[in-house]
């Protein structure tokens, strides 16, 4: 079988360019840097990633809504930290056909300026509570450093939930609730992944406090893939998000935003694909099963009849799965699914039939074996769970064998991935660390943990562990 030009041991970063070419993800020649188009089968992986994400929102009670693209510039400037940090990002409408605008629209990079100022219309009183919404859109970011598919781009595709509550306890809960979703969703696309609570200098604008969702990429970099921010009634105030409460009197909304991207598609195809393709999750797959029928001249129709018949009872039992009749050589077919990273492939050629069984080989080690037909459905079911359970394990190793905890800049200077040091809880000393180790700061444990050594810059007892790590 064909395999890369370059191997993802070798460079991860030449392979993962190399690896969304051939998978056809998407066209990276829009003449826009950053603005790439989705071809079909990226769309549809991204696609399954989002129905994964809204089977989440079903049932923790989120409502979908659709904001306006466009955001006026006096809405954007209520909240000044938000401004702040954002305001070297956006990009800005000044002309609507041959007028100057009087006042300047922008492109939404997160919609909390857009939804804001409705919200403050649409709650009135604690019956109103909690309000719970989230939409799936596009958002604009103007990057200046390097692009790349999924992970670095200026159209972002990104699910937003935002959330008001009667108060701090409440938005408390849906903090957790929230991380109860990360659980369950990164567990269903076998991706291991750590939560971070961002230092106060690096949280979101705006924020009273942020909880970030990484992933150790293959390369060593960590690579965020959303965030969960409790924001008290930080925008509650400006935006007048207030409600009449049970005994008549007003209060202010305390709200919550989760935020994901499609940097999630980046981490599948890095975390999972190897130097043939991708290797999709099976719950994530768009094909789950790809059936190949193995053709000899004159005993074409029993082996046809088998493949499809394997396929409506796989369709009935709730797996996707497609027959490959395509006019071309088996190995072709072999090679175009593996690229797609198919989980499992089906053969059946005249000789199975004979001995009533069917060959299935996996797509993540290649193991192959026959079984028989009368017990095939349950046979593939329980592949496709050892395959779930096998990225996850693999994924998993990666990220446990990359995170060190040391107490010495020393001894944190040569290990790759995430290193934990102790910290005195300073802005100055982590950024000193930053600096000698070239990484950036992830965030602490969310865990609250303690730490009894003293900070390797100040000397100081430390008041927790913080995580350092090359970032993408
Ligand atoms: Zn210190």
């Amino acid at each position: 079988m064909p395999e890369t030009k370059v191997k993802k041991s070798d460079d991860f970063n030449e392979w993962y360019n190399e690896i969304v070419e051939l998978a056809d993800l998407c066209d990276k020649r829009y003449p826009i840097k950053g603005m790439n188009v989705w071809k079909p089968y990226g769309w549809k992986l991204m696609n399954h990633v989002d129905q994964l994400i809204r089977e989440e929102m079903v049932i923790t009670d989120h409502q979908e809504v659709n904001f306006p693209l466009l955001i006026p510039e006096s809405s954007f400037k209520k909240e000044e930290e938000h401004i702040e940090g954002f305001g070297s990002e956006v990009y800005w409408v000044t002309h609507a056909g041959l007028n100057k605008l009087e006042e300047k629209w922008l492109l939404r990079p997160t919609s909390e300026t857009a939804m804001y100022p409705v919200f403050s219309l649409w709650i009135r009183s604690h019956a109103d509570l909690p309000l719970k919404t989230y939409q799936i859109v596009n958002t604009f970011r103007y990057e200046t450093k390097q692009t790349r598919a999924f992970i670095r781009v200026r159209e972002i595709h990104f699910f937003e939930a935002h959330t008001c509550h009667v108060d701090f306890k409440d938005a408390e809960r849906q903090i957790k609730e929230d991380k109860e979703i990360a659980n369950r969703l990164f567990e269903k696309l076998s991706l291991p992944f750590i939560f971070n609570k961002r230092p106060d200098w690096d949280k979101f604008a705006g924020a009273f406090y942020t909880i970030s969702i990484d992933v150790l990429m293959p390369s060593g970099r960590t690579l965020q893939l959303g965030s969960v921010h409790q924001y008290k009634d930080n925008f509650a105030k400006p935006y007048e998000i207030s409600y009449e409460t049970e005994d008549g009197k007003h209060a202010y909304c305390h709200q919550t935003t989760y935020g994901m991207s499609e940097r999630i598609l980046g981490a599948l195809v890095g975390i999972h694909g190897d130097n043939k393709g991708l290797v999709m999750p099976p719950k994530v797959a768009p094909i789950q099963v790809v059936i190949i029928p193995i053709i000899f001249k004159g005993k074409e129709k029993p082996v046809l009849e088998a493949c499809k018949n394997l396929c409506k009872k796989l369709d009935e039992s709730g797996i996707k799965s497609h027959v490959d009749k395509r006019e071309i050589t088996p190995g072709n077919k072999y090679y175009d699914w593996e690229v797609k990273g198919v989980p499992l492939r089906v053969e059946i050629g005249p000789k199975d039939l004979e001995k009533k069984e069917i060959v299935i080989v996996r797509r993540d080690d290649g193991n192959k074996k026959s079984v028989l037909q009368s017990s095939s459905i349950k046979s593939i079911k329980e592949e496709l769970d050892k395959i779930s359970k096998s990225l996850f394990k693999n994924a998993k190793k990666l990220l446990d064998e990359n995170m060190h905890r040391v107490q010495t800049i020393e001894e944190a200077k040569d290990l790759k991935g995430i290193v934990e040091l102790p910290w005195c809880g300073t802005e100055d000393c982590a950024l000193e660390i930053e600096n000698i180790l070239e990484r950036n700061t992830l965030g602490e444990p969310i865990e609250n943990e303690k730490c009894k050594y003293s900070c390797p810059v100040c000397g100081k007892p430390a008041k927790t562990w913080m995580r350092y790590a090359k970032t993408y």
